[in-house]
């Protein structure tokens, strides 16, 4: 007590260690940060409280493609902010609409369910499909089955770890949602196999993102995708990490030519500014929410609404799914060249990439730690991966400022 006293009347503290003690005086130990401050964030970089600059090689788990503080997305938030910034979906507002349209002509879905969170979009998406299940497909009651992926990541509601397969992310928080199949990723004949009269929807990561940068076999999602339609089955991408532009592409199932019945979008949604997110579908799908269904207070707000659309503007208008391909192609080319005992595998898509190290690396934590030491901030995913997926903002000469502090680390580490 005395000392969370102390910290919170000490209004001038300064140094790292006090910020971390106020965190964990008074916060919840559900994360594992790195030890670092961060004060200052601009385009692919920032400044801890000590004014060390850190190239940012993680951009929030792919909410910051646009990188820090972009400055036409802080201008429309600055501009909406002083006119309106909630209004409620009890009533209309000027923003939503041309958000909507927006994102439809981006995506070529016809239809927005506009949530906060990837979570809620999620959520949204799982709602969809079991009413779609019911209403259009013609499921007994209470037997829609969606099937999803192991080493699937789609957020954390009860709901949604209910269908994880990763023991920590259940562990301690029965009981969980029935309804869900797990199957292998990649495995088409598993696929087929799971199937059933009341299989409502294959939901899954066109890449797997938390589940370690894990790219499918070719011509796994075109073959998902005739598997589906053949059996009346929905085929939905959850996009919040793959989407807007990361792997270079607008959507990541644009690799494969692939049709989905819907999507979920979200984190660079925001353009690392403020939270939203979405469900997008075919009308068939969309059209199963009556008024009154389903919402969220906050969902569609004028604010985050104005966000987006800057948001979706400047992925567009900069090219970055374009500089994704190009800076990710020369990325992943250089860290395959990397000479280091420690590496087992290089691998990505644009600029969503894993360096997974060999078991007995020690692994990752140690390497993200050396190279916070050198300036550049990455997290280690799963045990023995590092990702590397900075804003795709980032310059090619950053690149290849990080390029020689990252192969210093994995040789001599
Ligand atoms: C981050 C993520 C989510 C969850 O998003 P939150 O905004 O953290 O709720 C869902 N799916 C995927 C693939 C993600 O990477």
């Amino acid at each position: 007590m005395l000392v969370s006293a102390d910290l919170s009347s000490n209004l001038t503290i300064s140094d790292t260690q006090s910020y971390i003690d106020l965190e964990t005086t008074y916060g919840a130990d559900n994360y594992h940060p790195l030890d670092v401050v961060i004060t200052k964030g601009k385009g692919a970089w920032v400044w801890d409280i000590e004014d060390n600059k850190y190239l940012d090689c993680l951009s929030a788990y792919s909410a910051l493609n646009q990188g820090h503080c972009h400055p036409r997305i802080f201008q429309a938030m600055v501009e909406q902010a002083k006119k309106v910034t909630l209004t409620s979906r009890a009533f209309r507002n000027d923003q939503l609409g041309k958000f909507y349209e927006k994102l439809c002509q981006i995506s070529g879905l016809p239809k927005v369910l506009p949530m906060n969170s990837g979570a809620e979009a999620v959520e949204t998406a799982i709602k969809a499909i079991r009413k779609w299940a019911y209403t259009i497909k013609g499921v007994a009651k209470s037997q829609a089955e969606i099937i999803v992926c192991s080493n699937n990541f789609a957020g954390r509601t009860i709901s949604i770890v209910s269908f994880s397969t990763e023991e920590q992310y259940q562990h301690g928080f029965a009981p969980f949602t029935p309804g869900f199949k797990v199957v292998p990723y990649g495995d088409v004949a598993a696929l087929e196999a799971a199937i059933t009269p009341n299989t409502a929807a294959f939901f899954l990561e066109p890449i797997q993102g938390e589940g370690g940068i894990m790219i499918p076999p070719d011509g796994y999602l075109k073959q998902a995708e005739r598997i589906c339609r053949r059996n009346n089955v929905l085929l939905v991408f959850d996009e919040i990490q793959t989407g807007l532009g990361r792997t270079g592409k607008m959507f990541a199932f644009e690799h494969e030519g692939v049709k989905p019945d819907g999507i979920t979008i979200g984190k660079a949604l925001s353009g690392g500014f403020y939270p939203i997110s979405a469900f997008l579908s075919t009308s068939e799908v969309m059209d199963v929410f009556n008024p009154g269904d389903h919402g969220s207070t906050f969902g569609g707000n004028p604010l985050a609404a104005a966000i987006a659309i800057a948001a979706l503007d400047v992925i567009v208008d900069e090219e970055l799914p374009e500089r994704a391909a190009e800076l990710g192609n020369y990325f992943i080319s250089k860290l395959q060249a990397i000479p280091s005992p420690h590496i087992e595998e290089v691998r990505g898509r644009g600029l969503l990439i894993g360096v997974e190290l060999k078991p007995e690396a020690g692994g990752a934590r140690r390497f993200c730690k050396a190279l916070m030491k050198e300036g550049i901030l990455a997290k280690e995913t799963r045990e023995n991966i590092i990702r590397f997926a900075p804003p795709l903002v980032i310059s090619r000469s950053d690149l290849d400022w990080a390029l020689e502090r990252i192969e210093q680390v994995l040789i001599a580490s």
